[in-house]
């Protein structure tokens, strides 16, 4: 509790805004069922209460409540340890870990020493007191609340030398927090308040003239942030909504602002965080955005608003367009949210791309974070979605290892290049460093380095750009020759039909083909493939839970120019056997430098090691 209190906030202050955000939600949750269940008439508010003698601030909420059970769940357990892990690895001291990992409450903690919940749940006849002095755990008690709702009752720490804790009972302090962090707040936050007027029938230069006198005046706006105009909302005020409000510990990378009358009628505020979820590429990640109708919130996550392919934006719609009782299932077929879908996923392209041309390394940080999304998107539904993605999707590229659109490239292409060049592998020195690539590098082509395990099928699936079809740099019919090369090539190559014709008998369960590369400068040999699957789609799909498993042709090509060789065409003619083991040595090689391994690990050991011997 000690650690927790104590590093995951460093901003004290904002337990207040934590607080007020809970009873926010709650009475949210009332609110909603107050739509259906006319019995419930509440002043729907929240109450701020400091006494300076005894040392507390409290808040008051005519909100849903906590049973008994809903105290001991919600306020009982503290945070898994998770978010200390979370604030560990992200070595930043400017984060405020909030909301997502039911910690929120706990930061009250950091100002008090002891906190007591009086709570009375919606539909129920008894109340409850929680009280709690930190690390020593809790204790629930019955107590006599009338009003269904909680108050919050904080006893403020003792000053101490650094920390000045009694500024939190100022009038003044309050006020300028709620208006910082709960000003969008949509119910009023009330507390009474010291003014001062002159007395009637006050003399002129009377010292007795000023008489105080308190009102229970509202604090905050209530005006919902996304209501308000653009211009009037301070950066912090909408960091810290986002922050608040979707869970993240921190600021927003990009915030999409859209108001739009017409076939739809919707103000949306979007954000699309600065690092990825912890849970993003897992199956808990739930994708959606807050639904609001005339402000208020009727769906907390509604997944028909985003395709999947950017289920990383987080954010809020609020629209009169749509009726307030509406169910969950009736929503799905619901044709105005259909049209508000469609619209929000082209002002969300619309963006993305121009956050390509205007902020090229915020856009790479984003791609970084969420690009894999965009590539499965490709992908998906048969590339249905393609031509909506392909402008989005970034490679890197072998010109600098940095990362560049597929119209980037294209715009670079050489006069005499006919494809998009790319490679696949598991990191990019080692795609670098790949034999097969030597050729197209020597022709001065870029290659697109493709480490993903999704990339190469985003490609097949994506085809062509502009017209130019994508190749991969190890497949069987590279074709980047000139007429007169492979006139050479194919002479050479037939000079040695028996040799190839005695290695593939050799290696006949294992490739399709064994020939002269064309391709390779400095390496000896090399595999490649022909037909539709590469090698590393092979291995992808047979990483996969399946029974069936798949197989690229593959095709071992040789060096015609490397010692080996020579080697090669000796054994033919004075040891046959040997051109066998040379045959399978070869294979083994060349498929250990595409991360496959030897099938038989110690027949190739054994032949290895008595060919040393010789
Ligand atoms: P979070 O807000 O992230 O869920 P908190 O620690 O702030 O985490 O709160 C835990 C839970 O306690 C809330 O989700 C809510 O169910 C309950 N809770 C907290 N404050 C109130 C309140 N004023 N009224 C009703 N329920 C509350």
């Amino acid at each position: 509790m000690d650690l927790m209190i104590n590093s995951i906030y460093t901003h004290k202050e904002i337990f207040l805004r934590e607080l007020l955000s809970n009873s926010s939600d709650a009475i949210d949750k009332l609110h909603f069922k107050s739509l259906t269940d006319t019995s419930i008439k509440s002043d729907f508010s929240i109450q701020i209460d400091i006494n300076k003698e005894k040392r507390t601030l409290s808040i008051t909420d005519t909100g849903i409540g906590m049973s008994k059970e809903e105290l001991e769940n919600n306020l009982g357990i503290i945070a898994k340890s998770g978010s200390f892990e979370f604030k560990k690895e992200n070595k930043d001291d400017s984060i405020d870990i909030i909301g997502q990992f039911g910690v929120g409450f706990y930061s009250a903690f950091m100002v008090a020493d002891e906190v007591v919940v009086e709570t009375k749940a919606y539909g129920s006849d008894k109340a409850y007191c929680w009280k709690s002095s930190g690390a020593d755990g809790y204790t629930i008690t019955d107590c006599d609340k009338q009003d269904i709702g909680t108050i919050i009752t904080l006893h403020i720490k003792e000053d101490t030398e650094d920390e000045n804790y009694s500024e939190f009972l100022d009038e003044f302090k309050i006020k300028m927090l709620v208006k910082k962090y709960s000003d969008y707040l949509r119910y009023p936050i009330k507390m009474e308040c010291e003014h001062s007027r002159k007395k009637e029938n006050a003399k002129e230069n009377d010292e007795n003239a000023w008489e105080q006198y308190k009102t229970l005046d509202t604090l905050n706006s209530m005006i919902p942030l996304w209501k308000k105009n653009k211009k009037d909302i301070l950066d912090e005020e909408l960091n810290g909504f986002y922050k608040d409000k979707f869970g993240d510990y921190a600021d927003p990378a990009k915030v999409i602002q859209s108001k739009t009358e017409g076939t739809a009628t919707y103000t949306a505020m979007l954000f699309i965080p600065s690092t990825t979820p912890f849970n993003y590429y897992t199956k808990d990640f739930e994708k959606g955005l807050q639904l609001y109708s005339s402000g208020v919130l009727i769906m907390d996550k509604c997944a028909e608003l985003l395709p999947d392919y950017f289920s990383f934006v987080k954010g809020l719609v609020d629209s009169e367009d749509l009726s307030l009782n509406i169910s969950r299932e009736m929503l799905q077929h619901d044709k105005q949210l259909k049209i508000i879908a469609k619209s929000l996923e082209k002002k969300i392209k619309n963006e993305l791309l121009s956050w390509i041309k205007n902020d090229r390394e915020g856009y790479e940080k984003f791609f970084n974070n969420f690009g894999l999304q965009i590539k499965y998107g490709i992908y998906s539904s048969y590339g249905a979605n393609k031509n909506e993605l392909k402008d989005l999707v970034m490679f890197t590229s072998s010109k600098d290892n940095k990362l560049s659109t597929i119209a980037e490239y294209v715009s670079r292409m050489k006069d005499d290049q006919k494809e998009i060049y790319y490679a696949c592998g598991e990191t990019i020195e080692k795609i670098a460093r790949m034999p097969q690539i030597e050729l197209v590098k020597d022709k001065g082509y870029e290659i697109f380095y493709l480490t993903d395990d999704i990339d190469e099928f985003a490609i097949k699936m994506l085809m062509e750009y502009d017209g130019k079809t994508f190749k991969n740099i190890a497949s069987g019919d590279l074709d980047i020759e000139t007429e007169e090369e492979k006139k050479q090539a194919k002479e050479k190559s037939e000079q040695y039909n028996e040799l190839f014709k005695a290695m593939q008998e050799a290696l006949k369960d294992k490739v399709e083909e064994v020939k002269l590369s064309s391709r390779l400068k400095n390496g000896a040999v090399c595999l490649t493939s022909v037909g539709d699957m590469s090698i590393e789609m092979e291995k992808v799909l047979n990483a996969m839970p399946s029974d069936h498993k798949v197989k690229a042709q593959r095709v071992l090509e040789i060096n015609g120019d490397h010692p080996i060789f020579k080697k090669l065409c000796d054994l033919e003619k004075s040891n046959p056997n040997k051109l066998k083991d040379y045959a399978n040595l070869l294979y083994t090689q060349a498929a250990l430098m595409e991360g496959i391994s030897p099938e038989d690990p110690v027949d190739f050991s054994n032949k290895l090691a008595s060919l040393m011997a010789e």
